[in-house]
């Protein structure tokens, strides 16, 4: 997998790609990248790469000439769909995209390569969009002041589902790998101030560890993410044990909210 970032920060990018588990992906070959300067494909002596908006308005906007050259530097063709050519999925980071999440960073990590494009300013001039890209992709619900941030989220939430680059395990039980958050995890000292770490953990009983870690996934999801239980539940995503507990649970839920069973 390669991920080529357009950027007028390549410096941020690069701190990312040069630290940690990436480091190692990178050194062992499973990852390539390039942060690419949008601001070596601007026409001007001065480097602009952004420009006033038409009708007015605050602020400034990337112009779409220097973007649209470091794209085609890329072998980004306008206009045609990653499906029918060899060329990469095109990726712009913006608060108007479609929200990212596990599954689309499943998808991503199957890619060969993406692109990302980072905007600045008020963001990127329409016909870029329009023309290359394949994917608008939110990170949430908020207005960064940058896409860098957003396109190393993507690249983070996804470079790690690739084969080798993690051990599988530590995929498994992953918050959203199979619609439920995570269970809470202790490690040494076994007290912490008070605080004990819950026997079953130290039982060394296996299937009760089991049992005790989906339960509290379970506990978890419906208390903070009803909305992931109510999707998994729909797409018929989990198996009869934890269908029975979130039955159990909800059973409970409705008790504590109606002892009486008035309503
Ligand atoms: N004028 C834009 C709007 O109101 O939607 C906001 C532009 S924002 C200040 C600058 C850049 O940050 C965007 O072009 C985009 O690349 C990035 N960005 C900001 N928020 C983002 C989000 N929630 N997800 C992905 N990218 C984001």
């Amino acid at each position: 997998m390669k991920y080529t970032v357009l950027t007028l920060f390549p410096e941020i990018v690069d701190a990312f790609f040069s630290s940690s588990i990436m480091a190692k992906a990178v050194q062992r070959g499973i990852i390539g990248y390039r942060a690419v300067n949008i601001r070596d494909f601007a026409l001007d002596k001065h480097h602009s790469c952004d420009d006033s908006p038409y009708g007015g308005g605050a602020g400034m906007l990337m112009m779409a000439e220097p973007l649209g050259m470091a794209l085609e530097a890329q072998g980004v063709v306008p206009g045609r769909p990653p499906s029918e050519s060899s060329r990469p999925r095109v990726v712009y980071l913006s608060p108007s995209g479609k929200p990212f999440n596990q599954e689309l960073a499943r998808e991503f990590a199957a890619e060969e390569e993406l692109v990302l494009i980072c905007g600045r300013y008020e963001g990127i001039d329409q016909r870029i969009i329009d023309a290359y890209v394949d994917d608008e992709i939110s990170i949430g619900d908020y207005v960064l002041s940058s896409g860098e941030v957003a396109a190393l989220v993507v690249i983070d939430a996804s470079y790690r589902l690739i084969d080798a680059v993690i051990t599988p395990e530590s995929l498994e039980e992953e918050s959203f790998s199979d619609g439920l958050l995570e269970y809470p995890q202790y490690t040494r000292p076994e007290i912490y101030g008070t605080m004990r770490v819950p026997d079953v953990l130290l039982s060394g009983h296996h299937e009760n560890i089991r049992r005790w870690r989906l339960r509290q996934r379970v506990e978890k999801t419906l208390l903070v993410r009803p909305d992931l239980i109510r999707r998994g539940l729909e797409k018929d995503a989990f198996d009869a044990e934890t269908r029975k507990l979130i039955q159990e649970m909800r059973d409970a839920q409705d008790c504590a909210a109606d002892p009486e069973g008035e309503t």
